[in-house]
């Protein structure tokens, strides 16, 4: 871990009229893994939305990826190709193979030729154990396995940092394990990871830093170990006793 990689500076976001982040100060390390966790509705989405620009934020906030502005124009494609991000819904192509949902973006975006995508995605597909899977469709799998093709796509950009949106939050509780095993691989290659999760176990075993965000702000953040068992806010230890505590 070396320097700023991602810096968030006064992030503020705005849906009309709610004030759905208020003012945000954030910085990443390169190869930091951060989970992010919080209530329902207290931002934690549209921040690390807000790191590709996927939400438009106020022009008097700032946030850089790698020295450069996330701001519409030329770079915008740059920060993209370096961020990938994994949805809680797979969002696969269903009429398209596995492989050819994990082509897809270097085939279109970098113009990679079909054998070397075809050859990355194989790699890939393999690295997230579906290697024996490469010529069904999506409708063919289960959801951990669907989940594992989308974490494959992303990966097909070489992107230097992910970010998860409650990536096992739509999955039956025994395809969970299986893809928190996979972001746990991925944790230890150094790519950067922004997780927003609900695994307090994940969270508590791989993340170097947890931050706790509530009502639009980061209320508190830290080693996870600090953050799990001597939470200094009292808004932070409401919310652990209630999800740790069934
Ligand atoms: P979380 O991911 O922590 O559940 P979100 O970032 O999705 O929270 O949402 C934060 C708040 O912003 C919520 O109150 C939500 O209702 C509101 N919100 C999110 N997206 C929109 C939208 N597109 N339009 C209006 N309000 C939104
Ligand atoms: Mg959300």
């Amino acid at each position: 871990m070396t320097g700023d990689y991602i810096s968030i500076r006064n992030l503020h976001k705005h849906y009309g009229t709610f004030h759905a982040l208020t003012g945000i100060d954030l910085d990443i390390a390169r190869g930091e893994v951060v989970c992010v966790i919080g209530p329902s509705g207290s931002g934690k989405s549209t921040l690390i939305r807000c790191i590709n620009r996927l939400e438009p934020f106020s022009k008097d906030s700032a946030i850089h990826v790698d020295g450069v502005p996330v701001l519409p124009g030329a770079n915008l494609a740059k920060v993209r190709a370096e961020v990938g991000m994994v949805f809680q819904s797979f969002n696969l192509f269903p009429h398209l193979t596995v492989r050819e949902n994990v082509m897809l973006a270097p085939r279109r975006v970098r113009r990679t030729s079909r054998g070397d995508a075809a050859v990355q995605a194989d790699r890939l597909l393999a690295r997230v154990g579906l290697q024996d899977h490469a010529d069904k469709y999506p409708s063919g799998l289960s959801g951990g396995q669907q989940q594992r093709v989308a974490i494959a796509r992303a990966l097909a950009m070489e992107p230097q940092v992910l970010l998860f949106d409650e990536p096992t939050s739509a999955l039956d509780p025994e395809m969970v394990g299986e893809v928190l095993d996979v972001m746990r691989d991925l944790a230890r290659t150094g790519v950067t990871m922004i997780v927003v999760t609900h695994e307090m176990g994940f969270a508590r075993q791989v993340a170097d830093r947890v931050i706790f965000m509530d009502g639009g702000a980061v209320v508190e953040s830290g080693k996870p170990e600090d953050i799990f068992n001597a939470p200094t806010e009292a808004r932070t230890r409401n919310f652990l006793h209630a999800v740790l505590d069934h």
